[in-house]
């Protein structure tokens, strides 16, 4: 057994706490690995070193801070594959999907290198007469990021390199499930370049959370996670004077429209339902046809397109889906699905029988489903199952499948699919959700626009990455100045100072 190590003051370091867990192969259910499970010392630790090495950080010139991401950006590339290796070994999902978190989390590297610019204040001269004003955006001080594991590389990059950036030392409490691809980030951090003490690791679960949200030299908390924890570490940390930013769950619904090409939005759902085996909090888990005609010609297409979905692991390159991420998740979205068919709902395509492939017998496998007839008083509807499970929930018209999106407590993603510009418009306008798609079944933001809900899906005021992300790691100075006027009779060699 190897133990995942924390990582304090540009240095690996072995947990002390006496407390650790394994983590396992989804695909075999197999564990060769346990994590370490951070106390409050060993979290104290961590922030003192996050807290002495802002000093210089937060001095170092914007311009110098780009260039260290930029070099840990090209080492992301050189090093993709091992990092996407890392991250299917723990969380199961395919070797190409594991390339894609990566490359999407290397985007946001890209935009926080803009660093310079993106700090460039604002000034206004003569506010009044003689009188000029300008404002400054400076670093908080030491800041935390807790993820989810459905992201372990992709989730910590929507924060710590727009925090880093912005001058502010980070530490990463990443999800006790699949922490490897944390330390790897780490190690590429301090290769390229990175002062000691400005990105730190602690592993660990909700002890190490507590400690964070508790200590007074961590100014601010970015989240991702469950929507009951994340709306904890919303109130915890605000009630402890921190700024906080926590994203919670979803339930993200497409809507097919009766002039929508169904081709197309048969295909996205495909991709959008059973990609990551619905591990994504922007997957769509509700497909809502309007009108019956629609619904069974939509899932005419997706039944032979679901049976055909290869299921396996990430070590074979042809698997479209692979396991979920643990025995508790697996047996949770089995018993969801179970719990759908005695509340009425008719289970079209069955994955609760899946056989995994040779030698994966252990593994996390729940075969892709399909849930017909599914209606908003089904915990199938209300529940976020987080597996390869799509319910379809069938609307008359326009009208009614808005009510439904409104009647749900998450507002994370959603979309439309149509060839009408007007109804499109209109959804856009009037959908109550923070993303939206327009024939795109997963409108994830790219790095220089912001990643957020709305309602139940995040707690806070600002989205992760693009310029509201430098809003959230920054605070405003405003300079207000007056110089001396006149003639002095004296020459004056120095700098004139208002002393
Ligand atoms: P989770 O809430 O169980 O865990 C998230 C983090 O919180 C982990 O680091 C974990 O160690 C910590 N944590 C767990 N329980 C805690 C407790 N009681 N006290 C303090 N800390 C605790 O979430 P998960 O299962 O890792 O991830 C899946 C969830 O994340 C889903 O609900 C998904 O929708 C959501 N998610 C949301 C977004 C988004 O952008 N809104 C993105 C990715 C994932």
């Amino acid at each position: 057994m190897t133990e995942i190590a924390h990582f304090i003051d540009g240095v690996r370091v072995a947990g002390t706490s006496g407390r650790s867990q394994p983590v396992y192969d989804p695909a075999t259910g197999e564990s060769t690995k346990t994590v370490a499970l951070a106390s409050s010392a060993e979290v104290g630790m961590a922030v003192a070193a996050a807290k002495a090495a802002w000093a210089d950080w937060s001095r170092t010139p914007p311009l110098r801070r780009a260039r260290i991401l930029d070099r840990f950006k090209m080492i992301l590339w050189d090093r993709a594959d091992a990092l996407a290796q890392a991250i299917s070994a723990e969380h199961g999902k395919t070797h190409d999907d594991a390339l894609g978190e990566v490359t999407r989390g290397l985007e946001v590297v890209e935009f926080a290198i803009g660093a310079p610019h993106l700090l460039k204040g604002e000034i206004t001269e003569d506010v009044g007469t003689g009188v000029d004003s300008h404002a400054v955006r400076q670093s908080l001080g030491v800041v935390a990021g807790i993820t989810p594991f459905n992201f372990p590389a992709m989730v910590p990059m929507w924060m710590f390199p727009v925090a880093l950036a912005c001058g502010n030392t980070f530490i990463l409490k990443p999800s006790e499930r699949d922490p490897s691809a944390s330390l790897l980030i780490a190690d590429w951090l301090a290769e390229a370049g990175l002062p000691a003490g400005v990105f730190n690791v602690v592993q660990g679960d909700k002890e190490a959370v507590d400690a964070l949200l508790e200590h007074s030299d961590v100014k601010a908390i970015s989240f991702v996670g469950s929507t009951p924890i994340a709306k904890y570490i919303h109130e915890t940390g605000t009630r402890n004077g921190k700024r906080v930013q926590a994203l919670g769950g979803a339930k993200n619904h497409m809507v097919i429209l009766p002039d929508a090409d169904l081709d197309m939005a048969a295909n996205a759902l495909m991709g959008a339902a059973y990609g990551s085996a619905g591990e994504r909090c922007m997957a769509i888990s509700v497909a809502v046809p309007v009108t019956d005609r629609v619904a069974d010609a939509l899932i005419e297409r997706l039944v032979p397109k679901i049976e055909a979905l290869k299921v396996g692991p990430a070590a074979d390159r042809a698997s479209d889906m692979g396991p979920v991420v643990t025995q508790a998740a697996r047996d949770r979205i089995l018993g969801l699905i179970d719990r759908g068919e005695e509340e009425g709902a008719k289970i079209v395509v069955d994955g609760r029988n899946f056989t995994p492939p040779q030698g994966y017998e252990g593994g996390y496998f729940v075969g892709p489903t399909l849930i017909d007839g599914v209606t908003p008083d089904m915990s199938v509807w209300r529940e976020e199952i987080f597996g390869p499970v799509l319910s379809v929930v069938r609307r008359r018209d326009y009208a009614e499948a808005v009510d439904l999106i409104h009647a749900h407590d998450y507002a994370n993603g959603v979309a439309v699919f149509t060839r009408d510009g007007d109804a499109a418009r209109n959804f856009a306008h009037d959908i109550e959700v923070g993303m939206v798609g327009i024939n795109v079944p997963i409108p994830v933001p790219m790095a220089f626009h912001s990643f957020g809900g709305w309602k139940q899906s995040l707690f806070g005021d600002h989205h992760m990455h693009g310029m509201e992300g430098v809003r959230f790691y920054t605070r405003m100075k405003a300079i207000t100045t007056r110089w001396p006027s006149g003639v002095r009779t004296d020459p004056e060699f120095v700098m004139p100072t208002m002393g």
